[in-house]
Order: C-alpha cells, then sequence, then structure tokens
C-alpha cells in the first residue's frame, strides 16, 4: 500500500520560513538597494555631465578672453600705425627718436617689444637690434608688409627673445619641475618663450612698412590670473573647490595660479601623458577629470595653434574635484543610511508578520509529524481564527478527530474480527477432529460389515458339519457301550476339538452378529463381575509370578448382559497378563466417575508390562489387528470396543513403552 508522508523536504531552502523570510525582507535588501543603486548611478553620470558642460563653458570664456587680448593687441598697434604723433615721428627720420618714440609707446601699450619693419628692407628700427631678414619671415609680419593687419601665438627662440633684451629672454625661462604622471623628458629647462604676436601695416609719405608688437605669456600671472577671475568669479563654485587656469608651452606649465605649494605656482610643471597625447599630438579638446599637478581637477585643456598651423601649447582652465566628490559620496552615504535605517525600522515588522504566518504552518507539520509517529491525539492547539492559515490549523485539528475516532473504531473492529476468527478456527478444528474420528469409525464400520457377512457364512458352513460330527459321536458312544474305556481318551480329544471349534464358530458369529447373540439384559456389579473373571483366568497367572493389586470402590450397577461385560475384562486381563511374560503387577480398579454430567463406573485394568509404541496404539483397536502372530485373533478388543459402544460406554487406553499399559473402561449407571 502506498504511503504519503508530509515530512519536512531535507532543504532548508525549501522550508516555508525561508521562502517568506526571504518574501519579506527581498524587496528591502535586494530590490530597494538595487533601485537606488541605479538611480543614484544615473543621476551621478548626469552630476559628472552637468560638470564637464559647466568646464566646457569656462573654457569658451577662457578662449574668448585670450582672443579678445589677441583682436585688442592687433587693434592697438593698427592704431599707433595710423596715428598723426607715428607719422610725424617717421616723417621727421630721427633715429633716436624714433627709438625713443617706440620705446615710450611700448611701455604705454603694456607690450614687451614693439619695432618698426620697412616693406623695401632698408629702413630698420631699431636699427642695431633687430634683423629684419630674421623676422620679416614671420607669416604675421609678412601679412602687415602685404598690407592686412594680423595677429597670432608665436614661439620665440631665447636667443630671439635676447635680442630684444636679456630680461625678456631671462623672463621666459622657465625650469622644469619633475612631474607625476607626464611623458618622460631630459629637458630641464624650457628657454622659448609664447608670445602675442601683432603686426599692422603703416604709410607715411609713400613709405611703406610694418609695425609689430609681442606680448611674452610666460610668467605673465596678470594674464592668467585674468582669466582666472573671469572664468570663477568670486562664489561661482561649491565650498571648498578652487578654480584654476594655465597657459601650456607644449607640456609645459609657462602661466598658471596652480599651486604647487602654498604660494608658489606651479610653473615649470607638466601636464599628464593622457592629456598631453589627447591635446597636443591628436588636438582634441579634452574634457574630463585629469590629475592636475596634485590632486583631481574637472579640467578643460584645448590646443594653441600658432601662425604656421603648428600645435605649440594648450590653454587650461578646470576646477577641483574633491568637494564635488565628497558631496557625491555624503550623498551616497546619505542614501545607503537611509536606506539602513528603513531596513532596520521595517524588516523586524516583515518578520514579526512572516512569523506570524510560519509558526502555525510550522505547528501543522509538527503535528502531523506526531501523528504519524503513531500519537493519534496530537493537535495543533491554535484557537486564531481570523486568517485562512488559523482556519486551516482548524480543520487539521478537526480532520485528525475524525482519524482517531475512525482509527479507534477499526481497530475494535479488528479485535472483534480475532476473536471471531479464533472462535471459528477452534471450531473448525473441533468438528475436523470429530470427522476425522467419524471417518475412522466408518472405516471401521465398513470392514466390520464386510468382514461380519463373510464369517456369519463361514460359521454357519462350519456349524452343521460340526453339529453332525457332535451327533455321531454320541451315537457312536451309545454303539459301543462298555467298549467305550477303550477309546475313552480319543473321544474325549474329538469332543475337545469339536468343543473348541465350536467356540471359535461362537465368537466369530458374536463378532459377525453382535445383536444375536447379546443375550438378557440385568443390572450388573463391576466389582462382582470383575471377581468372577479372576476365576477363570486364575489358570494363566500360575505360568508366571504376577501380583494382583485390587481396589473395588465403586457403587451401584450397570445395566448390561453379563457374559459380554466378563468377555470385555477377560480379554483386558489376558492382554495384560500376556504382556507380562517374566511376570509382574496386574492392577483391577473401580470406581464411581461422572462425564459429562452423566454418573458411571469407571473399571481400570493395569499391566506393568512391555507397553506399547506410538504406531501400536493407533491400530490395536482395528478388527484382527495382532502382534502375537499365531496365539491372537486381533479380534479381542475390537469386539470389547463394539460391545462397550453399544452399551454407551467408552474405552480408553494409555500406554508407555517398557513401563506398562492402562485400559480404562467407562458405563453409565443404571438408573434403576
Ligand atoms: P490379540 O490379543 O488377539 O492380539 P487384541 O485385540 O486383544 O488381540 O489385542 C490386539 C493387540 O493389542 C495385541 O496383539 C497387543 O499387541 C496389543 N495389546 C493389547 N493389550 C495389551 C497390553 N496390556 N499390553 C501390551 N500390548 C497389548
Ligand atoms: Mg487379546
Amino acid at each position: 500500500m502506498g504511503e504519503t508522508r508530509i515530512t519536512a523536504r531535507s532543504g532548508w531552502r525549501h522550508s516555508v520560513r525561508f521562502r517568506l523570510l526571504v518574501i519579506a525582507i527581498l524587496p528591502m535588501l535586494v530590490v530597494m538597494p538595487m533601485l537606488l543603486g541605479g538611480t543614484f548611478t544615473q543621476w551621478s553620470t548626469k552630476f559628472d555631465n552637468l560638470l564637464i558642460a559647466k568646464v566646457n563653458g569656462e573654457l569658451t570664456i577662457a578662449h574668448q578672453y585670450f582672443a579678445n587680448i589677441l583682436e585688442t593687441s592687433e587693434d592697438k598697434v593698427k592704431a599707433l600705425g595710423n596715428s598723426a604723433i607715428f607719422a610725424n615721428v617717421i616723417a621727421n627720420l630721427n633715429e633716436e627718436n624714433i627709438v625713443a618714440f617706440l620705446e615710450m609707446q611700448r611701455h604705454e601699450m603694456g607690450v614687451d617689444f614693439l619695432y618698426l619693419v620697412d616693406a623695401s628692407g632698408g629702413y630698420l628700427a631699431p636699427s642695431e637690434n633687430i634683423y629684419y631678414n630674421h623676422f620679416a619671415n614671420w607669416p604675421v609680419v609678412k601679412s602687415a608688409l602685404d598690407g592686412r593687419a594680423h595677429t597670432a601665438i608665436d614661439l620665440f627662440s631665447s636667443e630671439d627673445l635676447a635680442l630684444f633684451s636679456q630680461a625678456l629672454a631671462t623672463r621666459a625661462r622657465i625650469d622644469l619641475v619633475p612631474t607625476q604622471a607626464a611623458v618622460p623628458t631630459d629637458k630641464i629647462v624650457e628657454s622659448r618663450g609664447m608670445v602675442v604676436h601683432a603686426a599692422a601695416p603703416f604709410e607715411v609719405n609713400g613709405q611703406r612698412g610694418a609695425l609689430v608688437a609681442g606680448i611674452l605669456l610666460n610668467r605673465n600671472l596678470d594674464f592668467i590670473d585674468t582669466i582666472n577671475d573671469l572664468v570663477y568669479p568670486a562664489a561661482s563654485l561649491t565650498d571648498g573647490s578652487i578654480g584654476t587656469a594655465t597657459l601650456f608651452l607644449e607640456d609645459v606649465r609657462i602661466s598658471t595660479n596652480v599651486r604647487l605649494f602654498e604660494n608658489v605656482r606651479a610653473l615649470g610643471t607638466r601636464v599628464s601623458a593622457i592629456v598631453r597625447s589627447t591635446v597636443l599630438d591628436e588636438g582634441k579638446v579634452w574634457l574630463d577629470r585629469a590629475f592636475v599637478v596634485n590632486d583631481w581637477y574637472i579640467s578643460a585643456y584645448e590646443p594653441i595653434i600658432d601662425s604656421h598651423g603648428a600645435r605649440i601649447g594648450m590653454l587650461y582652465v578646470g576646477f577641483l574635484d574633491t568637494p564635488f566628490r565628497t558631496a557625491k559620496t555624503r550623498t551616497l552615504w546619505t542614501t545607503i543610511a537611509a536606506l539602513l535605517a528603513a531596513v532596520f525600522l521595517s524588516v523586524p515588522i516583515f518578520l514579526r508578520w512572516a512569523r506570524g504566518i510560519f509558526r502555525p504552518l510550522e505547528g501543522m507539520l509538527k503535528t502531523i509529524a506526531k501523528v504519524e509517529g503513531g500519537e493519534l491525539g496530537a493537535r495543533t492547539g491554535l484557537t486564531r481564527t481570523d486568517d485562512e492559515i488559523g482556519q486551516v490549523a482548524l480543520h487539521l485539528d478537526d480532520l485528525l478527530g475524525q482519524i482517531q475516532e475512525r482509527d479507534s473504531r477499526l481497530r475494535d473492529w479488528a479485535a472483534e474480527l480475532n476473536d471471531r476468527v479464533d472462535e471459528r478456527t477452534s471450531e473448525l478444528s473441533d468438528a475436523n477432529k470429530r470427522l476425522e474420528a467419524t471417518t475412522k469409525q466408518l472405516v471401521v464400520s465398513e470392514k466390520l460389515a464386510a468382514i461380519g457377512e463373510i464369517t456369519a457364512g463361514v460359521a454357519h458352513e462350519i456349524n452343521n458339519p460340526m453339529a453332525v460330527i457332535q451327533g455321531n459321536i454320541d451315537v457312536v458312544r451309545q454303539e459301543l457301550g462298555a467298549a467305550t474305556k477303550d477309546v475313552e481318551t480319543e473321544l474325549r480329544l474329538i469332543d475337545e476339538q469339536v468343543h473348541s471349534v465350536s467356540v471359535l464358530v461362537s465368537k466369530l458369529l458374536q463378532f459377525a452378529r453382535p445383536d444375536e447373540y447379546s443375550g438378557s439384559v440385568e443390572i450388573q456389579n463391576p466389582n462382582e463381575v470383575l471377581s468372577d473373571c479372576m476365576v477363570l483366568v486364575q489358570h494363566l497367572m500360575n505360568k508366571v509370578r504376577i501380583d494382583v493389586e485390587q481396589g473395588l470402590n465403586a457403587q451401584g450397577g450397570i445395566l448390561m448382559n453379563r457374559t459380554e461385560l466378563q468377555q470385555v475384562l477377560i480379554n483386558l486381563i489376558v492382554n495384560a497378563i500376556q504382556a507380562m511374560p517374566d511376570g509382574g503387577t496386574l492392577g483391577l480398579r473401580t470406581r464411581n466417575t461422572t462425564i459429562d454430567g452423566i454418573p458411571g463406573v469407571s473399571v481400570c485394568v493395569q499391566d506393568t508390562g512391555k507397553g506399547m509404541p506410538k504406531d501400536v496404539i493407533d491400530k490395536i483397536f482395528d478388527p484382527f489387528f495382532t502382534t502375537k502372530r499365531r496365539e491372537g485373533t486381533g479380534l479381542g478388543l475390537s469386539i470389547s470396543q463394539t460391545i462397550i459402544n453399544r452399551y454407551s460406554g467408552t474405552i480408553s487406553v494409555e500406554s508407555t513403552e517398557g513401563v506398562g499399559t492402562k485400559f480404562s473402561l467407562w458405563l453409565p449407571l443404571s438408573e434403576a
């Protein structure tokens, strides 16, 4: 029979408790953080993009300011070239005056050098310092000599600067400072100068030439501070952030407000390799976080192109990233803290709810396990019915009650059934025994009937010739008269033999037709009949030494034919004596015994003879069964049983081999 068992599955992952916990905690511990994480990442990217957009705007401002300086310089040179005073000075052509004038104008314009070139090549000022051929090759100067004013950024070598003044060359010179993340270099000094190079044409009295001015940007701190002030006016940045602006000659800082230490500007430090390759090598604008000198900045770099179209430097603006990052981190932590607070506040509530569900479930599981373990009276004992689970528990208790009741009913039935089966079994075995006995009796009866038929026929056939023999012997006696004496012995022998044949025949007939031979039935005293029998068998007892023990205690009489009773008793006594060929004790006892409520007399004939094995005992009541060969007929016990049964009595035997045998008769007492 298949058995369905409700048992907790082995894996803890399958337990209701675990799953409910997951349901309770998952939203707070997984879904919420994922949502917040996603949102935060998105916000963070937007924030970064905003910062980049901001720095891009700032770079545009710086760029425009730079362009403005170039334009202003050009305008100034143009204005000077067109001024009356300049025409007047040139017209007078006093070189000393011109030099003084130019020097005065240079101061006034705030430029670092100012000179004139003659288009024809014959006129130079200040003549002793400046080599026309050398400077006329600058694209700006060429353009001015062609009649168009032009301004650009150009790189001047140290020697070129020295032509104007040694001080200018010295100012341009910047020692390189080893910088982390920069492209490695063997150079230790940058001596070139980055110059705002402006040139404008002039024509005085048919004499044409160019007026050229330059502003050295190396160490030009006014310039860079102005850009910085413009881009990052006070309070334009979050607390703690610092705005920075820098001008690079190639990758070297030649003018900056980035500090190396307190009040030491980071001149001579170099840009990181990545920025250098992006801006200088590829010509792109850099808009991203970058490591500047000693900290991270949100930065913007753009290349500076000279009059030849070469990338000779970079303009940079940027602001310190740290405060923004700090703000971002603070926001992140605040969010996490808020989430944790929410988790700590809400998870216990979820857990309590979940427990409210799994407690009764676990209770039910335990109860079912107990019931399976045989404790049929186990119940969940839950009384709350305000939810579905409580109702399920109540139902379960109900069902368990029904099961228990049915179980006990089944057990009762089973017990009753067992009793009935036992009863029937014993009845059946009794019936079986009876059937066996009946069958046996039937077989014996059949056998007896068949034997009886034959025996009766044979006996009659023998009786007639025997009667003839007996009659003729009597005739012989009469005829012989006195002569009889001579053959007396022979005649007696014939008489004896004829008698013994008659006895045998009568015995056979008695066996075959017992009813015909039963004779009169009277009340007999069993003790008396037994004593008479002893007289009849006395001659057998003389051969060997046999002691007789008598206990004749029976009272009352039994209704029976005396001869038949005697025949039975003699048969038993003879058998007993024959069983003791070497002598022994013969026990004879009578007493009153009631069987099945019927008062009766029991007669015991007991010997201390050889006894019988079991297989012999089973057959002794069969007709013609004998172990005595010639001596016995095997009819004695068979006839005795038939006689006793006819008087509603019983005959039984107990025997032990080598110890002795005891035959018991029981006959009902006569009522008279
Ligand atoms: P018979 O005496 O002619 O043999 P019975 O019917 O009287 O026939 O006895 C049948 C057999 O029962 C005997 O041959 C003998 O083997 C056995 N028997 C009867 N009585 C006794 C006894 N008292 N002790 C031992 N064997 C006995
Ligand atoms: Mg016998």
